[in-house]
């Protein structure tokens, strides 16, 4: 099939950014008086509105933000603001889905640009799952298999966990899952990334390489090579945090002496094997608040975040463990012309971009979540 090619501006094509459409008037990027509308929107709608703003966003959304937070964080708080008619959320798709799995049916969640998704999350489409648990059903495994989906999943994959038996986990309990997880079954279907699932199996569980086999929705290990395997890793990862390597480690140790190694467990293996500490957005974020005056530090995540992370620590040394930039680009869609078109259209009683989840998927992610929230 021939692929159309469109003149930058001049044209778009419909299916290479599903849901990029923006009905309405956006304001200029270049506008000088977004902050002064954003926050007059903001002022207007009061006690209504409740924004959420996620950790790896700019600068310039996170100052709407009501209260800051990783993706699970933030969607516990929507559901503690019950008051709250409307749920901004600036972070990407699946936050805002579960957000919306987690609220009353009163409130409704708005992310301010469609086109905000999550590559990882993208990388383990429902029919991909359910044809992967057909293949453990022919290879006669499916019986001992529970399925662990990380939070950053779409709803449909956390309705899939909730259906057959399984959970959701966090960077931060993603060991208390598996744990509970083996205490069900013998083998665990991780979904969607691989790097967080072979680093807390190998690394905090002591399982061995071989005990992970790498599951390609396009090209299926053969049956035998499911058997027996103890993690079963969907093979997806997250673009931003897959880019750092083990040259960067070694390449800081030698430019910055004494250098902390600080990453998130969705780097990869030889990545989080190199570092001094591991942990998730909030594990990285306490230990520079408690670091020692003077020290330094090489962090391996999202650009926003380091960058803003050295400004509030400016008597610690800290720095991004790459030289070369690392911006969450589909987080970075969510700019202030969004927040101000979609805070304006809420002034007017036009409720854009809201995100919902059909009652039965809601109802089963929710079931996945519960387990994760009663994990011991
Ligand atoms: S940083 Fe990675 S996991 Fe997080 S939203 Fe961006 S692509 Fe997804």
């Amino acid at each position: 099939m021939a692929i159309p090619l469109y003149i930058l501006g001049q044209e778009t094509d419909p299916h290479s950014e599903k849901g990029v459409d923006c009905p309405g008037e956006l304001p200029a990027a270049s506008d000088p008086g977004l902050v002064e509308r954003a926050r007059k929107a903001k002022e207007a709608l009061g006690d209504r509105l409740f924004v959420l703003g996620h950790h790896y966003q700019r600068d310039e959304v996170i100052q709407f933000a009501d209260v800051t937070g990783d993706s699970f964080k933030l969607a516990q708080q929507a559901a503690a603001r019950p008051e709250a008619e409307y749920i901004v959320f600036c972070g990407v798709h699946f936050m805002a889905e579960s957000a919306d799995i987690l609220t009353t049916p009163r409130q409704k969640v708005v992310l301010p640009d469609l086109a905000a998704g999550c590559s990882m999350a993208d990388m383990a489409t429902f029919d991909q799952v359910e044809e992967a648990w057909e293949a453990l059903e022919d290879a006669g495994i499916a019986d001992d298999v529970i399925p662990i989906t990380y939070m950053n999943s779409s709803a449909d994959i956390k309705a899939f966990c909730g259906r057959h038996g399984g959970a959701v986990c966090t960077s931060s309990n993603a060991k208390r899952a598996l744990e509970w997880a083996f205490s069900q079954k013998k083998q665990v279907l991780f979904l969607p990334d691989q790097h967080l699932g072979r680093n807390t199996a190998v690394l905090e569980m002591g399982m061995s390489l071989d005990d992970c086999v790498l599951y390609s929705p396009h090209r299926p290990p053969k049956a035998e090579e499911l058997r027996g395997r103890k993690m079963i890793l969907w093979k997806g990862h997250c673009s931003v945090h897959g880019r750092f390597t083990a040259e960067s480690v070694d390449d800081v140790r030698r430019r910055v002496p004494g250098v902390n190694v600080l990453v998130h467990p969705e780097c990869r293996h030889e990545v989080v094997t190199k570092a001094d500490h591991v942990g998730s957005t909030e594990y990285i974020i306490r230990k520079l608040e408690a670091a020692e005056p003077g020290s330094s530090w090489a962090v391996g995540t999202e650009l926003n975040l380091v960058k803003r992370l050295a400004q509030q620590f400016p008597d610690k040394n800290v720095s991004f463990l790459d030289k070369t930039v690392c911006y969450c680009s589909t987080m970075n869609r969510i700019d202030l012309p969004h927040l101000v078109w979609a805070l304006e259209s809420l002034v007017l009683g036009e409720v854009v971009n809201q995100i919902t989840v059909d009652d039965d998927t809601a109802h089963w992610a929710r079931v996945a979540l519960d387990r994760m929230l009663a994990l011991p």
